[in-house]
């Protein structure tokens, strides 16, 4: 179908293409294979200019938006998930800094970021905090212009390879929800280091670890936004990464249909090639429309977004939800297509489906996004009382 994107977007998703077919696809089964994190893919990413897309042109970027965001993740997806989501955590990782940084945080930053000099990694999860982010304990005490921070975080992407951490701590337990707040963290600060790497089912490429802060001591100034705003600025991070998990699950999705569809073409069982049987040919027409359906809704939520208006979260979460349910559908359906096959290490599309699953977790799970499009729909209908 066509998108009626611009000349420009048409060259992003040829850039992110190439760099797919030509960089990640030869080495996507050993970096899986040896959990090893893609720093060269993500060199020549950086070269390419794509880890700027999203960031204001003044501070380096290429000043474009969600749509643009979207189209990248979906081609670098389409390869491998695990590169896409060290790219896509990048972007999370940035959102409070551009959202809600102050003009000097985004000159400190932002630049580094742009020239893929510095990673960065978003910090939330706690053992104790999945779904209830309110469940946060890692602290952050004032003592004069400083802030001291003393706890665990659990699973975090691109965490002990990046180099900058926005990180949520409660400033004042009294207040709950608006007790947290949101600082950057450098690696390399004394008090802040590594714990446990994950031993992952899927996306094995992707980093996932454990940061520790034992009486961290950053300045006072490395706070994002004011005392208070933790959780706010934490779900309008996620608000604008949403799509991006979305997108991931379009081109997961698509990677797999292709396998499908090539092998359908090729394997020859009853005297025939098995893309000639209907049950075959039926699986293929509903993956490809569900796959069109996902793409249709991440790239309008994505020009909803880019329009400019403020209230986004029921719209990036729909897009979260039904692009990643379709991924798991679709690299589940690929793979049954292939039969044997397609359950061996040869074909791209087993660690396809190891990895689409992830989706439907991180940012996230799915029932959490239904509640929270739930709770949207039930306050739009009291508003129209
Ligand atoms: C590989 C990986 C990478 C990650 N990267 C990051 C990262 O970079 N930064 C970061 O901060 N976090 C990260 N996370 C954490 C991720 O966001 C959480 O795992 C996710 O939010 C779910 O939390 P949980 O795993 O503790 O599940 P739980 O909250 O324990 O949920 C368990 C089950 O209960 C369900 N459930 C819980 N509450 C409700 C409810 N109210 N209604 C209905 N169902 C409910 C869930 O949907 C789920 O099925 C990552 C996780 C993984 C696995």
């Amino acid at each position: 179908m066509d998108y009626f994107l611009t000349e420009e977007q048409v060259m992003i998703r040829d850039i992110s293409r190439q760099i797919s077919e030509e960089k990640i696809i030869p080495v996507r089964a050993e970096l899986d294979e040896k959990e090893e994190f893609p720093w060269d893919i993500m060199k020549v990413v950086a070269e390419s200019d794509l880890l700027g897309l999203f960031i204001p042109e003044e501070y380096g970027g290429l000043g474009k938006g969600t749509l643009e965001m979207s189209i990248a993740i979906e081609e670098l997806s389409r390869a491998c998930l695990g590169v896409s989501t060290t790219y896509a955590a990048n972007a999370l990782g940035t959102y409070p800094l551009l959202l809600f940084g102050t003009d000097e945080q985004k000159k400190k930053y932002l630049p580094d970021i742009v020239s893929g000099k510095r990673l960065v990694a978003f910090a939330l999860t706690e053992a104790n905090a999945g779904s209830d982010a309110g469940g946060v304990q890692t602290t952050a005490k004032r003592e004069g212009n400083e802030y001291v921070l003393n706890g665990t975080k659990q699973w975090i992407t691109n965490g002990g390879e990046a180099e900058i951490y926005t990180v949520v701590a409660v400033t004042d337990k009294s207040k709950g929800a608006r007790g947290a707040s949101t600082f950057v963290v450098e690696k390399g600060t004394e008090g802040f280091s590594f714990g446990k790497k994950e031993n992952k089912m899927g996306i094995r490429s992707s980093a996932t670890r454990e940061l520790i802060f034992e009486n961290c001591r950053i300045p006072g100034e490395n706070i994002i936004g004011r005392e208070g705003m933790g959780f706010i600025v934490a779900m309008r991070t996620l608000d604008y990464s949403r799509t991006g998990v979305g997108a991931q699950g379009v081109g997961v999705a698509q990677g797999a249909f292709e396998a499908a569809v090539s092998f359908a073409k090729e394997r020859k069982q009853f005297g025939q090639p098995i893309s000639s049987f209907q049950a075959i040919q039926h699986m293929l027409a509903d993956m490809a429309t569900q796959i069109e359906a996902a793409r249709s809704l991440v790239y309008s939520v994505a020009r909803f977004i880019d329009s400019g208006v403020k209230n986004i979260t029921k719209e990036s979460a729909m897009a979260k939800l039904f692009a990643t349910d379709v991924a798991m559908k679709v690299t589940v359906d690929a793979l049954q297509v292939m039969g044997g096959s397609g359950y061996m290490r040869e074909y791209p599309v087993e660690k396809m489906m190891r990895d689409a699953k992830i989706l439907q977790i991180y940012e996230g799970t799915n029932q959490i996004q239904r509640n929270v499009i739930a709770q949207a729909l039930i306050k739009e209908a009291a508003k129209k009382k």
